[in-house]
């Protein structure tokens, strides 16, 4: 930093005195002399001052106004400052600018929302994509714009995990991805993606498994009524036949139960959620499951049931009963002979809860996370003995999304497994016995 220079602002204001007092002796006014003087100083700082004020009001970026002396060395000092603080602004509105062209040019709409929920900016797509017009827009609500009320759900959650699909609320036949991040202080991004190919092919498949599903049903409801015919007949009971046959009618039972699970699973992807159900009563229906699975294992496993007969869940009954029955099956699939199996019913907390224990194979940890998977089997051998189809927890996993559940799943190898669904007691009605 460079030193102010005191040395010459004194010497020029000894300088001025000196000639005062010179002047006041020759003529004998020494006092009038020196006031003469002081008054001179404090004229000229005022002038600078005013030089000084001018400069710095006009922001104009003009070089200081020429001082010497102490004035000088100021004026210098904070046109230097001027200088860089100017450098440091354009530095930053750089990168601000860098930042705002890239996301500019991105093919996916982006838009920044304030604390308050005011659009404070928006690119080009969020202008085609979402219909936001920019800058006029700016300082509007989002939610008055974008009113999708799946949007607004979604915008009013504040817990943004996982995206939002939804179709276009400016061009109803394109689906968009929405993502809102937080970010500074209760900023928020916004980004949406157009995902309507990806749509379109996800529909393709859906309708592509449904429509084959349906299609193959029939030919083996025909081929299952001759096999049944023949397994009765007396060819059948011929050494060379017996095994064929058996195995045949085996197989086109498999692929019955695998084509009634597509369907079901099909129509859980496709059929909207028509809304207001009514309330089953899970205790009768889990019982009517035991007495199904009990029959299907010609009692040979212990299933205990423990039912809140008091709590009662709001949907859908079949999708219930398709759910309950697959965890079910599935307990006394994997537990040998002496499997118990204990279902219980009842309310934890805020939540109602079906659980189903038992102490058969058990699941390795990493099985786990993939378990809903369709097709998704951890030993083929062990699903292809028990006539399993790879699809009995997909149906779960669909069954519980639509009635706003959660599958939680405990194992462990050789003990025994517990599958778990929680609902919100918002799901469920509670009778006072
Ligand atoms: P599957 O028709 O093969 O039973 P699921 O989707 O119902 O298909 O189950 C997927 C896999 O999870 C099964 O193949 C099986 O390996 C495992 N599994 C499901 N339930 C249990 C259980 N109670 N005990 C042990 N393993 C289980």
């Amino acid at each position: 930093m460079q030193r102010i220079n005191w040395m010459v602002e004194l010497k020029q204001l000894a300088l001025l005195f000196t000639a005062a007092l010179v002047l006041g002796w020759i003529t004998g006014y020494l006092l009038l002399a020196l006031l003469l003087a002081a008054l001179l100083y404090i004229a000229s700082t005022f002038r600078q001052l005013l030089r000084v004020q001018r400069w710095l009001m006009a922001e104009d970026g003009s070089d200081a106004p020429e001082s010497s002396g102490l004035w000088g060395d100021m004026l210098d000092g904070i046109y230097r400052l001027q200088r860089q603080n100017r450098e440091e602004r354009q530095r930053l509105q750089g990168a601000v600018d860098y930042l705002r062209d890239s996301l500019a040019a991105l093919s996916d709409a982006a838009v920044m929302i304030d604390q308050t929920g005011d659009i404070e900016w928006c690119n080009l797509a969020a202008r085609r994509l979402l219909g936001l017009r920019y800058p006029e827009d700016v300082g509007q609500q989002l939610v008055n714009l974008i009113r999708s009320p799946e949007f607004i759900h979604y915008y009013e959650a504040n817990s943004y995990q996982t995206p939002l699909d939804c179709a276009s609320p400016h061009q109803p036949e394109k689906q968009l991805q929405f993502q809102l991040t937080f970010f500074g202080q209760g900023s928020r991004l916004l980004f949406a993606r157009d995902i309507t190919h990806t749509y379109r092919l996800q529909e393709m498949r859906k309708d592509f498994v449904g429509n084959v599903s349906h299609e193959l049903r029939t030919p083996l409801t025909v081929v299952n009524g001759y096999l049944e015919t023949f397994v009765d007949s007396e060819l059948a009971e011929q050494p060379r036949y017996k095994r064929a046959f058996q195995q045949m009618l085996e197989q086109v039972r498999r692929m019955e139960s695998l084509i009634k699970d597509l369907i079901v699973l099909t129509r859980l992807e496709t059929v909207p959620d028509e809304g207001e159900h009514g309330v089953v009563a899970v205790c009768p229906l889990l019982r009517q499951i035991r007495e199904e699975v009990l029959a299907v294992f010609n009692q040979q496993r212990e299933i205990v049931l423990d039912c809140d007969a008091s709590l009662g869940l709001r949907g859908e009954g079949e999708a219930l009963r398709s759910a309950f029955t697959n965890l079910i099956m599935n307990a006394a699939k994997y537990t040998g002979e002496q499997g118990k199996i204990q279902v219980r019913w009842f309310r934890d907390g805020e939540q109602a809860r079906l659980q189903v224990e038992d102490n058969g194979l058990g699941i390795e940890a990493h099985h786990i996370p993939r378990l809903t998977e369709r097709f998704y089997r951890v030993d083929q051998s062990r699903s292809t003995q028990t006539g399993g189809t790879g699809l009995g927890l997909a149906i779960v996993k669909h069954v519980l999304l639509r009635h706003h559940g959660e599958l939680q799943i405990t194992s462990s190898l050789d003990e025994g497994s517990t599958f778990a669904c929680s609902f919100p007691l918002s799901q469920c009605q509670i009778t006072s016995t």
